[in-house]
């Protein structure tokens, strides 16, 4: 017997990735007699006492019991040049199926000398498909949802039940890893806990917090098996899952989803108030103070945004997981919703609590591993409110402690504040201004102001943003960073936007009757504000016949980072009458430059913190000349916003910025000092050009 790697040499042959490893191959001449073999095929037949000399043994021997008119056939194909593959059983005491490979080998072009036999054992293989078959066939009808995944978890199979359970279609799931789509598994006890099971062939069973395909979360019970090959490895995972959200039968688990989190398994709002009060009756009766922390994570929305909920998930369950580590054992930590937390502190000093909020800011600034690599930061604001100093009664004692959180995120965030009365005042002042608010628009005590922007190349005042005023009859002027927020969160913000665009509508038409040019307006938009359409002004400027570019929006960087289909309708709305976009106070924000890319984007404005730090600060000018570059790269503009001086002037220029905005070229001016100055800079051939630094500068 020849051994083959001998034989192969000098024949063309293409042998198939399977000839390699476990694969028996032989090599038959024309009348199908066998004179070469690799290792394991000698190994296989026991041919090791055959010599080189000796004749060969056939073909149909090899195969006894399986048909020969067939084995002869493919012999015949393979020396006309032609593959040819099959399967065969082996009878015997246990069936063995083969995989038979009859792949031609040419000596020279149309010439063939013999035929190289690749045979693989599929048993397995096979058994495995045909079980595989019979369990798909009985799950395929079941109620509960079953996943099949390989021996790393990648998911090969799901039934209807698991779709309509989680929402997802195939294409989402099948392909994706099991342990990654179900965020819970990947929890570090979970998941060493379920590894620990799959080593020990027990697979696992527990209750986890499962994500539907909308985010809504629910308490699945969730059972995984190891399916094993006959060689004893390894080769599928069955999950069964069962929604827990409906399982009303169990009066434990009704209760506790009625009461708890499933996310962080705290207890929810409702079971905090619970506490709360009876905590309180227990104070009151022996007379000890008491202290509630309310605590909310800062920028955990921009996690969730970028990420996604699962990966929001993880770091919410690692949240809570560091804050009942870090509390006393008789403490209650709750999850009220979102991205807020409740501590309850029973007979606590005021020197106890600033201690634990003191710790609690520390361990929830390390850093969180969300898997896959990603990695974030966040801090958290916490307001203090202690019963009975500063509350007596469960509703009021929350409230103080949700103005000192404000008032703690209002600071800068990463910080805790105690209630304080002036908080009580402040809120009563702030309901006051919103109600004054509400009148002021009808009462004609708001004001449009228009502060110009400069094309930095040509000194040309080529656009102008128009900004807020607001008369107060009382308190005088009041600014927007004070009132829009309050028309913000009041809802009044949609009809004082809708007022201030079609202001800015009117005053463009007047000067396009007056000075014969169009002067390009930036409209600030706030967020809250894409909750309801433009088409109102959209159709507006249609109607008056003017191009949808004299409108510029002004949005912020956040509302990049919305998935909505409204906002993504907005911006396509934008785009198709051509107005504008521009991304206000650029890189004060959660700065993903990637979202750029995304949406049409035409001007970006640098923020003031920079520009008025370019003089001084290495780093800031740094971050101006490359936002400037980067900008210009993906075809956006930029304008600097609060330029105040000439050496910020030159500087900008320098770095090739295209527009400036700022107190150096002029202050925001009424309607009639803006249309003054247009007077006055108006050139004979229309355009109207500023002379810097010049008297056009002071206007106010
Ligand atoms: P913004 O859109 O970033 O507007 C620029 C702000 O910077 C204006 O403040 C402007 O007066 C000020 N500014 C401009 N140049 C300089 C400078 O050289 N130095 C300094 N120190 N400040 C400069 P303002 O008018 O108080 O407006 C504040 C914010 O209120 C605006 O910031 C904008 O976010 C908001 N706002 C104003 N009007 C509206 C409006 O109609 N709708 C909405 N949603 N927000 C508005
Ligand atoms: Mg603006
Ligand atoms: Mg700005």
């Amino acid at each position: 017997m020849v051994r083959l790697g001998r034989l192969l040499r000098g024949y063309q042959v293409d042998l198939p990735l399977s000839s390699q490893g476990d694969a028996l191959v032989v090599e038959l001449d024309r009348l199908g007699r066998v004179y070469g073999a690799n290792d394991r095929a000698i190994e296989f037949w026991h041919w090791e006492s055959l010599t080189d000399d000796q004749e060969g043994v056939h073909l149909y021997e090899l195969f006894p019991g399986v048909d020969s008119v067939c084995l002869l056939d493919a012999l015949e194909q393979s020396f006309g040049g032609i593959s040819c593959r099959f399967e065969v059983s082996l009878p015997g005491d246990t069936v063995r199926i083969l995989s038979l490979c009859f792949e031609p080998l040419r000596e020279q072009r149309d010439v063939y000398r013999a035929s190289l036999v690749v045979v693989l054992d599929v048993t397995e293989s096979r058994v495995i498909h045909a079980v595989q078959n019979q369990v798909t066939h009985v799950l395929s009808g079941a109620t509960d949802a079953f996943v099949v995944t390989d021996s790393e978890g990648v998911i090969e199979q799901v039934n209807g039940a698991y779709f309509r359970m989680t929402g997802y279609s195939a294409d989402e799931v099948i392909g994706k890893n099991l342990f990654r789509l179900h965020a819970s598994l990947s929890r570090p006890d979970v998941y060493k806990s379920v590894w620990r099971g799959i080593r020990q062939n027990q697979g696992w069973t527990g209750e986890i917090s499962n994500r539907r395909k909308n985010g809504e979360s629910y308490p699945e019970h969730f059972h995984l098996r190891v399916i094993y090959a006959p060689s004893g490895r390894c080769c599928h995972f069955v999950a069964l899952m069962a929604d827990q959200s409906d399982s009303q039968g169990m009066e434990s688990t009704t209760w506790k989803k009625a009461n708890y989190d499933w996310v962080t398994g705290l207890p929810n709002r409702q079971l905090f108030l619970e506490r709360l009060n009876q905590e309180i009756k227990k104070h009151r009766r022996i007379g000890h103070p008491l202290a509630l922390i309310l605590l909310d994570l800062d920028q955990f929305k921009e996690v969730n945004d970028t990420l996604g909920h699962m990966k929001g998930d993880v770091l919410l369950e690692e949240a809570a997981r560091r804050i009942l580590h870090g509390v006393r054992e008789t403490d209650t930590v709750a999850r009220l919703g979102g991205d807020e937390f409740a501590v309850i502190l029973p007979e606590c000093l005021l020197l106890q609590v600033q201690h634990l909020a003191h710790k609690l800011s520390e361990i929830l600034a390390q850093p969180y591993d969300l898997g896959d690599g990603d990695r974030c930061f966040i801090s958290a604001s916490m307001g203090i409110a202690l019963y009975p100093d500063n509350a007596q009664d469960l509703h009021t004692l929350v409230k103080h402690a949700d103005q000192a959180m404000y008032s703690a995120k209002a600071e800068g965030r990463n910080r805790f504040h105690y209630f304080l009365p002036a908080m009580q005042q402040e809120a009563q002042n702030k309901m006051k201004l919103t109600n004054d608010l509400r009148l002021a628009c009808q009462r004609g005590e708001l004001q449009v102001f228009y502060q110009p922007i400069l094309d930095l190349s040509s000194g040309r005042l080529k656009k102008v943003e128009a900004l807020l005023r607001w008369d107060h009859p009382q308190r005088g002027s009041v600014g927007p960073q004070v009132f829009i927020p309050l028309a913000e969160a009041s809802g009044l913000i949609h009809d004082i936007g809708n007022w201030v665009s079609f202001q800015v509508i009117t005053h463009i038409l007047r000067w396009k009757k007056r000075f014969g040019q169009i002067v390009q307006v930036s409209v600030n938009r706030s967020p809250i504000q894409f909750d309801q359409g433009d088409a109102l002004w959209l159709e507006c400027l249609k109607e008056n016949g003017l191009p949808g570019n004299c409108i510029t929006v002004e949005i912020t960087e956040g509302m990049l980072l919305k998935k909505s289909e409204r906002i993504q309708q907005t911006f396509l709305d934008y785009r198709n009458q051509g107005v504008e976009v521009s991304i206000d106070d650029f890189g004060t924000g959660f700065s993903a430059l990637s979202y750029l890319k995304q949406f049409d984007i035409d001007y970006l404005k640098i923020d003031r913190s920079f520009i008025s730090e370019i003089m001084a600060d290495e780093s800031d000018k740094a971050l101006t000349e490359a936002i400037i570059v980067m900008a210009h790269k993906l075809g956006i503009k930029t304008i600097a916003e609060g330029v105040e001086t000439r050496e910020q002037h030159d500087m900008l220029r320098r770095f090739g910025c295209d527009y400036a905005q700022g107190f150096w070229y002029a202050k925001p001016v009424s309607l009639f000092d803006f249309e003054q100055m247009l007077e006055q800079t108006q050139s004979p051939d229309g355009v109207f050009i500023f002379i810097l630094g010049g008297d056009n500068a002071r206007k106010d």
